[in-house]
């Protein structure tokens, strides 16, 4: 097979802090991406591309420095942290533009490296979304994997169709990233939406290894607002069982006010101060979490609604190599 017959496939990692990690997650990358070259399966035109998500280190000094050394690395600068997902499309849309298939990965190399190579061939056979899916979660805190598993749970039990024990290693051919790149909302939450463009899937397996270096750049209050994120982007459920709430609260309370008449009627005091006490506060929590709910909706709203841009890219570092000038 001549080099133009072959697959351009990019790999676009989100990097928020991450100067511990980059040069061994850049050698491994670059050893799988020369390996997969050598067996013919990807073209040379073949990138490994780093987003800075406006890291406070020298994270994108040390993206540049590759890039510098090896054509191979990109670099997509984006002006400030815009958080995981939306570092992500970014880099899926500017990879987009070059690549015929792209696979996102972290950059703490969490994501067993060694399953690319499956990717890419389910790839070549055909599929437009590959899901890495983890078999097992021995490495991770069981305080993180029951936590993981509850929010799982949640996710579908609120509507929002999510692949289990799937994150963002994933790849996605071309015309996928096209479909993407016509989903408008400003709340990003990558794991629902994915599902819902439509083509043909496959999975792929994988073990998830400890983070080799660096701390999580995401700690419970972010996994919390992610959750919130995911459920509030993708459905009204909750909005519809606090409606549903509301009408089984008030028929109770009709109920109430049925039995107190007749209990009046025939002469006797009331004598439940207790429970006068208790439904006040009962009922005032259940309002508030109510309102809390509807809030979170109009503000959400309020956010697409400015439409602003999800992200801006400050600079990118792409250049050919000498192979692909002659
Ligand atoms: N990340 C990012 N922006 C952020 C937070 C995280 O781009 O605001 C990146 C981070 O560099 C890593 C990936 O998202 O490549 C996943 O983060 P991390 O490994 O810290 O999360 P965990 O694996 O602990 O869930
Ligand atoms: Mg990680």
């Amino acid at each position: 097979m001549s080099d133009k017959d072959l697959k351009t496939i990019w790999l676009v990692i989100p990097c928020y802090n991450e100067e511990e990690v980059l040069s061994e997650t850049s050698k491994q990358l670059q050893g799988i991406m020369e390996g997969l070259a050598g067996k013919g399966k990807i073209s040379k035109e073949s990138r490994v591309a780093f987003v800075n998500d406006g890291s406070k280190d020298t994270t994108w000094e040390i993206i540049a420095g590759l890039h510098r050394e090896n054509p191979l690395f990109v670099g997509i600068n984006l002006a400030h942290n815009r958080g995981h997902q939306n570092a992500l499309f970014a880099g899926l849309m500017t990879a987009k533009e070059y690549a015929d298939a792209v696979i996102s990965l972290d950059a703490d190399l969490q994501d067993d490296v060694g399953a690319i190579e499956e990717f890419v061939d389910k790839f070549l056979e055909g599929k437009d979304i590959v899901y890495g899916v983890r078999s097992t979660r021995a490495t991770d805190t069981r305080f993180k994997r029951g936590t993981a598993h509850a929010f799982y749970k949640l996710m579908n039990m609120m509507g929002a169709d999510t692949l289990e024990d799937h994150a963002d290693y994933r790849l996605m051919s071309q015309r996928a990233l096209e479909a993407l790149s016509e989903y408008g909302e400003v709340n990003l939450f990558l794991r629902g939406i994915v599902p819902s463009i439509g083509y043909e899937t496959d999975v792929v397996y994988y073990q998830r290894h400890e983070r080799f270096a660096g701390e999580s750049k995401y700690p419970l209050k972010k996994m919390l607002a992610f959750a919130v994120e995911g459920i509030t982007s993708f459905s009204i459920k909750p909005i519809r069982l606090i409606t549903s709430l509301g009408v089984f609260l008030f028929s109770i309370s009709v109920l109430l006010l049925i039995y107190f008449l007749v209990v009046w009627m025939f002469g006797y005091t009331v004598a439940g101060w207790t429970t006068i006490v208790i439904s006040v506060w009962g009922i005032g929590g259940l309002q508030l979490l109510a309102l809390g709910v509807i809030g979170e909706y109009i503000g959400k709203t309020y956010l697409e609604v400015k439409h602003r841009p999800r992200y801006q890219i400050e600079s990118i570092l792409y250049r050919k190599t000498e192979k692909e000038e002659e």
